[in-house]
């Protein structure tokens, strides 16, 4: 069993709370993502696990073993780093070996093993070059083989494709998950600010927010059930629209209401007299035509992301997002909007939480 289990875990660096109370249950065989802005505690709760920093309070389990006091060679779990941390005086053959070495496992042995894992990675061919000598992605792969090489029962890895460029990124964020998790399925902590490693390589997410976790859950749980307004707006892009107003009922119909504009809700929806409105760009139905029910606005422009165009349709400091079907060319002009009705959601603008 390989779980990781963190339990009340606070980390304070002086007045910093980087962690505050983080109760999170890493399951055997998972990949985890830990997902959140920067300065949201994300690597310091890797590092806890590495036991490379020591939790001010809490506990955190390996398996059945609490490890708050166990040397971090002894934990059983390897790191790999953004910077990849390879040792340039040696080789790729050195670089995995080293770990062995330092282990005291016999000559015979590591070089069977640094064989084994060098293939198993497809460096094979590699191993008698010094890492000035290999590309992002090879870098990347031997200290991936490294910290392969002495079978840990738990994977850490920090941010491990932030140096590549954006094709290997791509590439290299499969090639890890099928790796990590088709492969080897070895238990895996996987720290990102990367919304979109997250959602494609992640079994479950873990979203922090200034040290406070906002919500575990699959890839779709966060991203179609958010639990307040910073993991809607967190994880999704263009980020999710939020609109305060008020939820009134009027000759039997619930209606949205702000200064600008009323739109009918389900009826459903509870009540209001404050509340924030949200709904994301790629679920609004647009038409350049009146349409009963539809908002009418005045389209400000268009941003031009690839296949899709998001247009910005305002309402003096309120903008809005939408995405345009791929019939609406217009630039600029008068638009009319609609949320799909089971695409929306409504948040407590006071608690920040989601409550439809
Ligand atoms: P990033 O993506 O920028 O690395 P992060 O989410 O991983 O961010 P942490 O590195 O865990 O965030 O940092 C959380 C908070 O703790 C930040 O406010 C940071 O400045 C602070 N912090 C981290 N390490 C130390 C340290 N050794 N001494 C003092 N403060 C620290």
């Amino acid at each position: 069993m390989a779980r990781v289990l963190l339990k009340n875990v606070t980390k304070k660096f002086g007045n910093v709370v980087a962690v505050n109370n983080l109760n999170l249950e890493i399951r055997d065989g998972e990949f985890m993502v830990l997902l959140g802005p920067s300065g949201c505690g994300k690597s310091t709760t890797l590092r806890m696990i590495a036991g490379l920093e020591t939790p001010t309070e809490g506990e955190i389990w390996i398996g059945d073993q609490l490890v708050n006091d166990i040397d971090p060679t002894k934990r059983n779990v390897a790191m790999v780093f953004q910077s990849y941390a390879l040792y340039p005086h040696m080789t790729v053959f050195g670089n995995i070996e080293f770990p062995l070495r330092m282990a005291g496992v016999p000559k015979q042995e590591r070089i069977k093993k640094v064989k084994e894992v060098a293939e198993f990675l497809g460096i094979a061919d590699l191993l008698n070059r010094k890492p000035s000598e290999l590309s992002g992605g090879q870098q990347q792969r031997v200290a991936l083989a490294r910290a392969l090489v002495r079978e840990p029962q738990v994977f850490l890895l920090d941010e491990p494709l932030s140096n590549l460029d954006a094709k290997i990124r791509t590439q290299m964020r499969f090639e890890l998950k099928k790796l990590l998790s088709y492969e080897l399925g070895i238990t895996t902590v996987y720290v990102t600010h990367d919304q979109v490693e997250a959602m494609t390589m992640a079994d479950r997410i873990a979203v922090m927010n200034k040290g406070i976790l906002q919500q575990v859950g699959t890839p779709d749980e966060i991203f179609y059930k958010p639990k307040n307004t910073f993991v809607a707006t967190f994880v999704g892009s263009p980020p999710m629209n939020l609109i305060e107003g008020s939820i009134v009922e009027k000759d039997g119909k619930i209606l949205f209401e702000t200064e600008h504009f009323s739109l009918q809700l389900p009826s459903d929806v509870p009540k209001a007299e404050e509340a924030i409105l949200g709904f994301r760009p790629q679920h609004v139905e647009v038409s350049l035509a009146p349409k009963e029910g539809y908002v009418k606005g005045n389209l400000l422009g268009v941003e031009k992301l690839g296949v899709e165009n998001y247009g910005h349709i305002g309402y003096g400091r309120l903008e809005i997002v939408v995405r345009l079907p791929e019939e609406i060319r217009v630039m600029r002009g008068e638009i009319y909007w609609k949320p799909q009705g089971n695409r929306i959601y409504i948040f407590d603008p006071k608690t920040r939480r989601a409550i439809y």
